[in-house]
């Protein structure tokens, strides 16, 4: 799929529709010494039967597309949505 650089829609800090710049947004690293991290490392050391392993079989062709709207009036970016699947993704200039 190819989806432009900059598109013109609504800006939540500006309170109207302006040019956004697109941008796919990176994985950041896990926080190993955040508490929640911690907490949740403890519990997935497991007790009883937990934690199952995930259920096998097809992995899923497509992936999540994280796009992130970056305003060129106040600079702020914001998503759009929760994103979609595709098997590939292009952003190009119109
Ligand atoms: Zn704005």
């Amino acid at each position: 799929m190819e989806f432009p650089k900059k598109v013109r829609i609504y800006c939540p800090y500006c309170k109207k529709h302006t040019v956004h710049t697109v941008y796919i947004s990176k994985r950041r690293p896990r926080r190993t010494l955040a508490q929640g991290q911690r907490r949740f490392l403890r519990k997935m050391k497991g007790y009883g039967s937990f934690p199952k392993e995930n259920p096998k079989g097809r992995e899923k062709p497509t992936r999540k597309v994280d796009l992130r709207f970056k305003c060129t009036v106040c600079g702020k970016s914001h998503t759009h949505g929760e994103g979609f699947r595709v098997k590939k993704f292009k952003l190009v200039e119109v």
